[in-house]
């Protein structure tokens, strides 16, 4: 699927990347119509039907509802009449694991055991220490499996826990895309611009709605018989409770990560991620538009690490605010491709949905086609050209990591975006911007630039590591965007955004108070989980 590229650790150079034809369905078996541009096989494997389970194994799409991977298990589940076993990982090894994100996934297994706890579905989460541990583990108990559905989102880890479970285990083994409201598969062109992206699934729209996953395809499994079986006993041994990793902090101060990355106030799971939607939609919405630029208004949705974590789907907060809208489809027929006011909703809406469509699922696009989607190198020519002619220009400062980290700068709305990113594991996406924009300022060279961004959005922030991190970050070097004038020192023609200008256009005197430096230092001495 991925376009080729040196980069010999990526797992499209293995002979074994996932394919789109798959060992014939066995005879008898009957699937639930499903939308072939969703599937990849990771092996050749056929289905064995005198096993005993069918596994989802959960990785990235962490929902019980609207969530293709999951119609897919729990269609092989009803056509076999086995019951359907859903084993949620996380994955310790993944480079940017830490308190912060595994407190924020453990909260929705908390929720998908309590929700699970009856049936229709076994449910047991787990931690995945190495590379390939997972598989390992399954291919001891492989007799017992019919087939094995997983998560395929684009990003390396995960593509290579599909290649290995693919290659370890002799069984059918399908990974599902369940990232957004485009197949990942929809299309083989990179969108470079927004604007073609945009026409580009509008032109596609209705398809891809008829197309969507079942809000609870779950319902259709019946009851679920206590069954003890060698497979079971395994993962129970292994599996984790997640009701005593969250109340025992002992638990999480023990795994070998940096303190420094504490977990945060926010809660994690399904729930918490509908009644943000609800209260967002509610409130928020109508207005979107006009107040989403201004940190003191808090005009944001607030889903992104939600979105990140697969909590919540695209799909879902599609109709949220449709129903909102009063939307029906007949209302977008009419209107232009390529423009924001495609579905005849309000303003509010309208730009909602464009950050939801256009904006983060052309991130999706770029991974799922780019082995090199966080490489220097994948940006535009124009931009390599302008940043490297003015790689030596003298910067009027320069900081180290270790003074960015600390919000340790002369400017303190970089320093409060800084802080909000350390403290809260979010920032406000106006002034994100701005913060990549003054590390190329003020670092050595674009490539540096680039490596601390990496470094600091994707540790800190709960909403990293997505595609959007990089689709964001190398915006900020000129991805999606066009070469500006004047040509200025450091940027060359790559867009640049001022400190000045940002205060005198937005609202953000509660905010500087807010996450002034001293203040968050008082209230999370760094290093204190
Ligand atoms: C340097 C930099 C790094 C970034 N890193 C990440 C990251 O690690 N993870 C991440 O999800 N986003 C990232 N973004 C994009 C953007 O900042 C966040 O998606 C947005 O701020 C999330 O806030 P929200 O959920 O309140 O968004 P809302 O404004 O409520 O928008 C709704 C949803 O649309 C999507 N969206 C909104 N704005 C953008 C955008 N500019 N680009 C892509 N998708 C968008 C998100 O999924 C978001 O949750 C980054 C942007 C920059 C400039």
């Amino acid at each position: 699927m991925k376009n080729a590229c040196p980069d010999a650790e990526h797992p499209s150079n293995s002979q074994s990347q996932p394919h789109r034809v798959g060992f014939p369905t066995p005879a008898g078996i009957k699937l639930r119509a499903f939308p072939a541009d969703r599937i990849r096989y990771s092996n050749h494997q056929a289905a064995n039907l005198s096993g005993t389970f069918v596994l989802y194994w959960m990785t990235a799409f962490r929902r019980l509802g609207w969530n293709f991977a999951l119609d897919r298990a729990v269609s092989w589940a009803e056509a076999t009449g086995k019951p359907l076993f859903i084993l949620e990982s996380y994955s310790l090894w993944f480079p940017w694991s830490s308190n912060r994100h595994f407190y924020f996934v453990l909260q929705g297994m908390q929720g998908k055991a309590k929700d699970l706890q009856t049936g229709p579905a076994f449910y047991l989460p787990i931690l995945e220490h190495s590379p390939g541990d997972i598989a390992k583990l399954l291919s001891r108990e492989v007799g017992q499996l019919v087939c094995v559905i997983t998560d395929d989102y684009p990003l390396r880890p995960w593509q290579r826990q599909i290649r290995q479970i693919g290659e370890s285990l002799p069984v059918r083994v399908e990974a599902v895309d369940s990232c957004g409201l485009v197949p990942l598969a929809a299309s083989s062109r990179i969108f470079t611009r927004a604007v073609d992206f945009r026409r580009f699934w509008q032109k596609h729209f209705r398809k891809f709605l008829a197309a969507e996953p079942e809000p609870d395809s779950l319902r259709r499994l019946p009851p679920l018989q206590p069954a003890s079986s060698s497979l079971v006993e395994l993962l129970r041994q292994v599996a984790i409770d997640p009701e005593r990793w969250l109340t025992q902090s002992e638990k999480l101060r023990a795994l070998p990560w940096e303190r420094k990355v504490f977990p945060v106030d926010l809660p994690g799971g399904t729930s918490p991620a509908r009644k943000r939607l609800a209260q967002f939609v509610l409130n928020k919405l109508e207005e979107y538009d006009r107040r989403r630029n201004h940190p003191d208004l808090e005009g944001t949705s607030g889903l992104s690490p939600y979105l990140k974590c697969g909590f919540i789907s695209t799909q879902e907060i599609f109709w949220e605010v449709a129903r909102a809208e009063n939307w029906s489809l007949d209302r977008c027929l009419q209107n232009p491709l390529g423009k924001k006011n495609f579905f005849g909703m309000g303003a509010g809406a309208e730009e909602f949905l464009d950050q939801l469509f256009t904006w983060r699922e052309i991130g999706f696009n770029f991974a799922a086609l780019s082995d090199r989607y966080d490489q220097f190198e994948s940006l535009p020519g124009w931009a390599i050209q302008t940043l490297k002619e003015h790689a030596r220009d003298k910067r009027s400062y320069t900081y180290t990591l270790s003074d960015l980290e600390q919000a340790a700068t002369h400017d303190p709305v970089w320093n409060a975006a800084q802080t909000e990113l350390v403290t809260t594991g979010t920032i406000h996406n106006y002034l994100r911007m701005l913060w990549g924009k003054k590390i190329l300022e003020w670092t050595s060279s674009p490539e540096e630039a680039l490596a601390f961004m990496i470094e600091l959005n994707n540790r800190f922030a709960l909403d990293a590591e997505d595609p959007n991190s990089y689709s964001g970050i190398f915006w900020i070097l000129g991805r999606y965007d066009r070469p500006w004038g004047p040509e200025r020192p450091v940027f060359g023609k790559v867009r640049f955004m001022s400190t000045e200008a940002a205060r005198q256009k937005l609202k953000m005197k509660s905010y500087l108070d807010r996450f002034s430096p001293q203040r968050a230092r008082d209230l999370h001495p760094m290093g204190d989980p």
